[in-house]
This record gives C-alpha cells, sequence and structure tokens, in this order.
C-alpha cells in the first residue's frame, strides 16, 4: 500500500530515490521492462519483475537475478497475480508488441492486454497501488492525420491482422479509464511509440533491429513495400525516462499521455541511415508491404511537454550509433553458442 507519510519520488528519472517502495514489472525481462527493472534498482527500489518468458528473454535480467531487492516471477498476466508483499506501483509492460510476434498467437495477445489487465487492475485495487498501463500508438491504427495528438480517434479496423494486439490495447485502455472513474484506481496510460536501442531481441522482427542484425551480417535489408512509409523512432533511455516521468509526477494524469520522438523518418531514409553508420555495403531488398502497415506515424509530444516537462533529447543518428556495438555483441555471443 503506498503510504503517504514516505518522502515522495523526485521529479527526474536521474536522482529519484524510491528506496522502501516495491514495483512490479510485468513484461520485466523484455525490452523496454528490463531498462525498466533497472532504472528502478538504481533508484533504490525493490523490483518484482513478472515474465512469462513467450517474448521477453532471461537474457535481459540474468545480472540481476542474484540481486536482494530483485525478485523474478515466471507468470502469464492473464492468470490473476497475488505478490506475497506490499506493493506501491506497477508497470504493466506485459505483451508481445512486434507485429511478426503478437501476430503468432493472436487470441493471446488480444486475451494478454484485456484479461491482462483486468488482472492487474483489480490488484492495483485491491493494494492501493497506482498503475501505469504501456499502450500504444496502434491505438491511431493508420492515421489520417499527422501528427497525432491524444484526442484523435484513430483510423482503425477491427479485423485483419492487427487488430489482436491494436484492439487489445484500446479495450485495455477502456478498462484504465472504468477502474480510474468506477473505483477511483489511481491509473495511467502511455501511447508509446517506435522505440528501440539495446535489450531488443535481434530476432524482435521490428524494422530497426532487422536493418542493423541485416546491415552486420552483410545481408540484404528487407524494406517491405516501398519504403516510402513513415515512422519516428524514439531512443530507449528518453522512453523509459518519459515512462517514469509520468508514473512519478504527482496529480490527475489518468489520461492518455503520448511518448515518443516527433522527429518523422521515412523506411527507406531508416535504411540509409543504417548503411552509413555500419559501413555495410548490403543491398535493399524489397518485398510486399504487411496487410494494414500504417503509412504514417508521428506524435504530436505536447500533453507530455506540459504535463510531465518531459521531452526526447536523443536524435536517431545518435541512438543507431548507440545501438549498433549492443547488436554486434549479440550477434557475436549466439556465434559462440552455436560452436
Ligand atoms: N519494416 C520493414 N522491414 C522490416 C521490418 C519492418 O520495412 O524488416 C517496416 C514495416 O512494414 C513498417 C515499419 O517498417 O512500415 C515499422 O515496422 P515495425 O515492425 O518496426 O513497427 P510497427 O509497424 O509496429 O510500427
Amino acid at each position: 500500500m503506498l503510504d503517504k507519510n514516505k518522502p515522495g519520488p523526485g521529479h527526474s528519472s536521474e536522482g529519484r530515490d524510491l528506496s522502501g517502495r516495491t514495483i512490479v514489472i510485468t513484461g520485466g525481462a523484455g525490452f523496454l521492462g528490463s531498462h525498466l527493472c533497472r532504472h528502478h534498482l538504481e533508484a533504490g527500489a525493490r523490483v518484482l519483475c513478472v515474465d512469462n518468458l513467450s517474448t521477453g528473454r532471461l537474457r535481459n535480467i540474468e545480472d540481476l537475478l542474484e540481486g536482494h531487492d530483485f525478485k523474478f516471477v515466471k507468470h502469464d498476466i492473464i492468470d490473476p497475480y497475488e505478490p506475497g508483499e506490499a506493493i506501491d506501483y506497477i508497470f504493466n509492460m506485459a505483451c508481445p508488441a512486434s507485429p511478426p510476434k503478437y501476430q503468432l498467437h493472436p487470441i493471446r495477445t488480444f486475451d494478454t492486454s484485456v484479461r491482462g489487465s483486468h488482472n492487474l487492475l483489480e490488484l492495483a485495487m485491491r493494494r492501493g497501488a497506482r498503475i501505469l498501463q504501456a499502450s500504444t500508438s496502434e491505438v491511431y491504427g493508420d492515421p489520417a492525420v499527422s501528427p497525432q495528438a491524444e484526442d484523435y480517434r484513430g483510423n482503425v479496423v477491427t479485423m485483419g491482422p492487427r487488430a489482436c494486439y491494436d484492439e487489445g490495447k484500446r479495450a485495455a485502455e477502456t478498462l484504465f479509464y472504468e477502474y480510474n472513474h468506477l473505483h477511483k484506481v489511481d491509473t495511467r496510460v502511455a501511447r508509446i511509440f517506435n522505440t528501440y536501442g539495446p535489450a531488443m531481441d535481434p530476432e524482435d522482427g521490428r524494422v530497426v533491429s532487422n536493418f542493423i542484425v541485416q546491415a552486420l551480417q552483410g545481408h540484404d535489408l528487407t524494406v517491405y513495400g516501398d519504403g516510402t512509409q513513415t515512422r519516428s523512432f524514439c531512443y530507449v533511455d528518453d522512453l523509459v525516462a518519459g515512462l517514469m516521468a509520468l508514473m512519478y509526477t504527482e496529480g490527475d494524469l489518468a489520461d492518455p499521455v503520448n511518448l515518443g520522438n516527433p522527429v518523422e523518418f521515412t523506411i527507406l531514409e531508416l535504411a540509409d541511415l543504417v548503411l552509413a553508420e555500419t559501413g555495410s555495403t548490403s543491398a535493399l531488398k524489397h518485398l510486399d508491404l504487411p496487410k494494414d502497415d500504417p503509412k504514417i506515424r508521428r506524435p504530436n509530444i505536447e500533453h507530455a511537454r506540459d504535463a510531465l516537462g518531459w521531452e526526447p533529447h536523443v536524435p536517431l543518428i545518435e541512438g543507431i550509433r548507440r545501438t549498433i556495438p549492443y547488436f554486434a555483441a549479440e550477434i557475436a555471443q549466439s556465434a559462440k553458442a552455436q560452436v
């Protein structure tokens, strides 16, 4: 239970003191979740990392496992979770997020967002914990306006290969709204735009990981469609700072907040950048554009700037430079494992 007498956490991600607080991070072995685990341990918190390891990887947290303040719980949030200790905050980061991964088991993906969120909201209500939902820019579907602000209602489909993820996340937002209104649960909803960086699975299937791994291995870069579709890529450190700010800023912040980098690139521009930064001579190979692939995506982050004093600082070129050595090490490691 949140003890209102304990000193409140500070405002910025750096220097925040969360000692004495216990944080549940579902999806804690995943890309964003594992970064959140580290940030919280650095801030002095106790971390309960919950993950069913469907797309999360023990590799992302193996150096944390021996720590006093870190507990790994292998659990699927589709089933209720009852920690055996008091908790203060819950980050719900659990759900496969890469299209080829979330489309492998579409009904599980939908249930993870809907039943999983429902279970965690019940937990938050019982324990008086604040809860943050990792929502997504996918709630805007294939947007007809640019940039996308939080009041844009989206251009969405209920029946299609992406709907298991998009509609599951939309329904989860509805559950967050109702638990906040009906049951006064302290809720936060982050609409996360494309994010990249160390701890991504090299086989994740998303564009940044695919391009860097392909470039480093001398394979053709797989451009889906003509490559003129756009995305706005946020470096993981910036995104995690936004999530921390959203969780630990006091006030009524139940409305959704876009978190992402508003600088937009075409997929062809990203390919050129990756080739230049890796020094690779790989060619581009055009493949079919997947069904319902959004043509554009770019966040309006005015709300995050105003409410949280947050904005991203790492330009794409800098983030790609920081990410390449991570994937190079992952490739070397898996080559060693195969010998
Ligand atoms: N994409 C691509 N090559 C790849 C993987 C993805 O051209 O190897 C494209 C994809 O079609 C989409 C964009 O890159 O237009 C971003 O895809 P990603 O899967 O990274 O994220 P999302 O579609 O969920 O934004």
